[in-house]
């Protein structure tokens, strides 16, 4: 088996962001697990954390701009809400 690749990124470790390595834990049909920490779980499981972690971050940025273009011209006080950062179990890089 090879390393989780997902769109041509390399799939890591949300904790310590090492590289997966394909799991042999007989508990998984097709698993990866991070060889430093053992944060493990089945691809279609890893595919769903970064789909969510790529639409979250996506949208974090959106609302950046949004307020950055706000804040320019001045007639709107935005203060943006710290978003209190969640922990993917597993991301790759945008
Ligand atoms: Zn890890």
């Amino acid at each position: 088996m090879e390393k989780p690749v997902i769109d041509a990124h390399d799939v890591k470790c949300g904790f310590c962001s090492a590289l997966l390595e394909p799991s042999t834990d007989p508990k998984f049909k097709n698993g990866y697990a991070c060889p430093v920490c053992g944060n493990a779980d089945e691809f279609d499981n890893i595919l769903a954390v970064v789909g969510e972690y790529v639409e979250d971050r996506t949208a974090d940025k959106v609302l950046r701009q949004m307020s950055d273009t706000l804040a320019c011209g001045n007639l709107f006080k935005v203060t943006p809400k710290p978003v209190p950062k969640k922990v993917y179990r597993f991301v790759i890089d945008l």
